[in-house]
């Protein structure tokens, strides 16, 4: 495997709530052997972590959320294991998917200093091996220069429909309306915080999923990947 040298060794993939992005970031890493990184998972564990400690998400007190954050043991294991978080030892895979824990991940993401920490844990783990990584802000901020960058997109109405029906999978039936409220609600934070916020960086290749199937967009971001590695001499695939 050569080393990247002028770019990060990331292929990033943003989008907003629903878009598809984990779904196929997990798959294309499955594909090519690769890591993958769901930035998602830490903001929701992380949140999750302080309402249990009952540091509030929304407005914590700067030196609380400091001293938090200080003493956190946030280990990241993704596909190559059955867990794809620890918090101080203790597995949050499952308990992050919940609809409240969106909520709580939504506050405290727009915190600066969240943030910061996050970006620095999501820096490190890209910082030996080629991964993909998802989020909101990897191609703009935490890797301007990844290799790859792709921004997924879709219709707010077909996004809450996806998420509708996985968290029915899950047994938590809610109406397909408060879903769809949530997704814009979210969305629209997301969009307008301040620090880092979600967006389609430059030079990003841009995919609206609305009208296509899983396999037909996982189709297209193999290409541009593939087209990408080989432009920039990159030669992994
Ligand atoms: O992607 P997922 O829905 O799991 O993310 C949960 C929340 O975490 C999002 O609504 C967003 O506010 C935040 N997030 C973020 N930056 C990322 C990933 C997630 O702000 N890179």
């Amino acid at each position: 495997m050569m080393t990247i040298m002028e770019f990060s060794n990331v292929i990033a993939i943003d989008g907003p709530s629903g878009s598809g992005k984990s779904t196929l970031a997990k798959r294309l890493a499955a594909e090519l052997n690769l890591l993958y990184i769901d930035t998602g998972s830490m903001y929701r564990a992380l949140a999750l972590k302080a309402s249990e400690e009952s540091l509030s998400t929304v407005s914590p007190p700067e030196e609380e959320l400091k001293k938090f954050l200080a003493k956190i043991n946030l280990r990241y294991l993704g596909n190559l294991s059955d867990k794809l978080i620890e918090i101080d030892g203790v597995d949050f895979t499952a308990k992050i998917r919940g609809h409240q824990v969106s909520e709580l991940a939504s506050n405290f993401s727009k915190i600066t200093m969240v943030r910061d920490f996050l970006t620095d844990v999501q820096r490190k783990l890209a910082s030996e091996k080629i991964v993909v990584m998802e989020g909101r802000d990897i191609g703009t901020v935490v890797f301007p220069n990844a290799f790859c960058k792709i921004f997924l997109s879709a219709s707010s109405e077909v996004r809450a429909k996806r998420r509708w029906l996985e968290l029915n999978e899950r047994g938590q039936n809610i109406d397909l309306d408060v879903v769809l409220k949530d997704i814009e609600q979210r969305d629209h934070k997301d969009i307008n915080r301040d620090t880092a916020p979600l967006k389609k960086a430059i030079d990003a290749h841009e995919i609206d999923s609305s009208d296509k199937d899983q396999e037909q967009v996982l189709a297209l971001i193999k290409e541009i990947v593939k087209k990408t590695a080989t432009e920039k001499g990159i030669d992994f695939i």
